[in-house]
């Protein structure tokens, strides 16, 4: 893992309080009044329309833009973390805008899916979340700057193959050389463009591209496309539309529509800054886009170890069954997460952790691991749960008898109140808290040894019994009736051990899914053909457990701690495990 300080051990509080290279900017601009004269009409338009409206009462304005091509995934909860609490924090406000600029892979389904992760992470995108925009509805706006490109020269159509283009662009060491179609006329321009947004030209046959220059240093100046050819019908304008803009082109324009002071993205786009500012910067030169200008600032993408995060392997994932689907609890999806029990707080304390740098960041899953066990443990309820039963019998308790416990739902906080717990003759125990020949410092149950159930009584083991092949079944007690947790005499008995159980007659006999890892590795496809050669095939293990019965009005809304094993969450009939209770991951061989 690489940048300072470690998050695993930065106390939340002090990580919280770090200031970082965007917030420095910030801070300048708001001490100059970058933005100060900023107008703001109530929504996105030119710069005529924006002048009509008054000061922005917004400080600064950042954007969360996904493609709605998929679900979110943990790397884009990083850029939602940041761009909401940067507004949140600075008296600004933060859009909501669906970069849909790419007609195909794009669904209502997938906008839908990223509204309600955003939500669900505790965001808004202003008042009433009245700041949601998608960029299909600047379709016109790019097609009119881009008109206006043409006609000062900026701007034309090349009609060479796609092979020819990439050759005549050069490399690092050799300039580009000039298309045959550069020197084409602002009128043939025109006419061209207009030819292809009517779907008179086939896909691929032209694009436009700004002049700039061929020659530059910098690739992404050689003359990039600025709007392709596709005769595809887009998720909300149909079939309007037969040419789609570049996203290079499209995003500083939308940024700009929008009013937006400090456009974050992740690093690869760093040497593209330039080409962001070529595009605002001339078509504000023609009166049409409010200055001053959104800038753009990179900051390094957030990578997970043991799991992938591109859309592209995520969807793979899901198509191909390797997984239940996109909220299966093993994907690092925002849905899935949800799915395991993570808790909105623990991944927004995880982001806080994580911090923002310019330098790549490796995170190891153990790092968010600890921010939801360290949620979950102010939060969750307890409860009792006997994942690996072994049969104990009390042979002095009177037969047919049953009783109750008290039980905190919270040791630290009475005010989450108590709940009860049968118990009588027959109970479940975990089969680990028995050996028959006690090794040093065993202090559970093995023959003569005394401990208490927890919240009930004192034990003491009087003998056990074996099947035929030699496995322990059934474990003996005699308890003593005057050690019952919370009465006068339970002091008296001082015991090492103590263990939870549940009574056999009304235990709840439910599935409990324990998971691990979905790869067996920490950069799956590193060091092998396809990632999917590093896909853990046993990551989901299920087996059947005793609980106690008020886990039966469990609704899936709220994770329980099942004492001594982890933090687990209802689920479709059964439960799951969210994690465990220490990191296990250290220690493993
Ligand atoms: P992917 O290729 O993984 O699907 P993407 O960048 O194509 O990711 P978008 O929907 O275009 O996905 O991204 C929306 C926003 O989330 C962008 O601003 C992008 O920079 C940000 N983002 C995506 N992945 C990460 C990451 N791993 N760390 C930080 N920010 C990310
Ligand atoms: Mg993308």
């Amino acid at each position: 893992m690489s940048g300072k300080p470690n998050p695993k051990t930065a106390p939340a509080t002090e990580a919280a309080s770090h200031s970082n290279f965007i917030k420095q900017r910030i801070d300048a601009d708001l001490a100059k009044g970058t933005y100060a004269q900023r107008r703001w009409a109530g929504e996105p338009g030119l710069a005529a329309d924006q002048a009509k409206g008054d000061i922005d009462p917004a400080k600064i304005r950042t954007r969360f833009p996904p493609e709605p091509n998929g679900y979110l995934h943990i790397g884009h909860a990083k850029s939602i973390c940041l761009n909401f609490g940067l507004a949140e924090e600075y008296g600004g406000i933060c859009h909501m805008r669906f970069d849909d600029t790419n007609p195909e892979k794009e669904e209502q389904e997938f906008v839908d899916g990223i509204l309600e992760s955003v939500h669900w992470l505790g965001f808004h995108w202003g008042k009433d979340d009245k700041n949601l925009y998608f960029a299909s509805d600047y379709f016109q706006w790019m097609y009119d700057f881009a008109v206006k490109l043409i006609e000062n020269d900026l701007a034309y159509v090349d009609s060479q193959s796609a092979e020819l283009m990439a050759f005549n662009r050069g490399s690092f060491q050799e300039p580009g050389r000039d298309s045959p179609f550069r020197g084409r006329s602002i009128a043939e321009n025109l006419k061209l463009f207009e030819e292809m947004r009517d779907g008179k030209h086939a896909d691929g046959a032209h694009i436009l591209r700004a002049k700039i220059d061929m020659a530059s240093p910098n690739i992404n100046m050689r003359d990039p496309a600025l709007y392709r050819v596709k005769n595809a019908e887009h998720h909300r304008t149909g079939k309007k539309w037969h040419i789609y803009p570049m996203y290079s082109y499209a995003h500083p324009i939308e940024d700009a529509l929008e009013n937006i002071t400090h456009s974050l993205c992740t690093l690869e786009f760093e040497d593209q800054r330039i080409f962001y500012d070529w595009v605002i910067e001339k078509i504000a030169s023609f009166g049409l886009l409010q200055r001053p200008l959104p800038q753009q600032i990179e900051f390094a993408r957030l990578n997970l170890g043991y799991t992938v995060m591109s859309k592209r392997y995520l969807k793979q994932l899901v198509d191909e069954g390797h997984v239940e689907g996109w909220d299966d609890p093993r994907m690092p999806t925002i849905v899935g997460m949800r799915r395991r029990g993570y808790p909105p707080a623990a991944i927004r304390l995880f982001m806080e952790r994580a911090g923002v740098s310019k330098a790549h960041q490796w995170i190891d899953p153990s790092v968010l691991e600890d921010c939801v066990r360290e949620v979950l443990n102010e939060t969750a309820p307890r409860r009792f749960a006997v994942l690996d039963p072994l049969k104990l019998v009390i042979t002095n308790y009177p037969a047919g008898q049953s009783e109750e416990s008290t039980a905190p739902n919270h040791p630290q906080k009475p005010e989450l109140g108590t709940r009860t717990l049968p118990f009588s003759g027959e109970l479940w125990i975990e089969r680990e808290d028995f050996q028959e020949v006690a090794p040093p410092k065993y202090f559970r149950l093995f023959p003569g040894n005394t401990v208490r159930l927890k919240y009930g009584y004192v034990v003491k083991c009087t003998g056990f019994k074996k099947d035929d092949a030699g496995n322990v079944v059934e474990v003996q007690c005699e308890y003593m009736p005057d050690s019952k947790s919370g009465t006068p005499g339970a002091d008296a008995y001082k015991v090492k051990g103590v263990i939870h159980w549940v009574c056999a007659k009304s235990a709840l006999k439910s599935k409990v899914v324990m998971y691990d890892r979905l790869f067996k590795v920490e950069n799956p496809g590193k060091d092998s053909k396809s990632y999917l050669d590093d896909l853990n095939r046993d990551s989901a293990k299920t087996i059947e457990a005793y609980l106690e019965p008020s886990l039966g009005a469990a609704t899936g809304k709220e994770g329980f701690q099942f004492e001594r094993h982890g933090y687990f969450r209802h689920d479709q009939y059964k439960f799951i495990r969210t994690c465990t209770l220490r990191d296990s991951w250290g220690v493993r061989s």
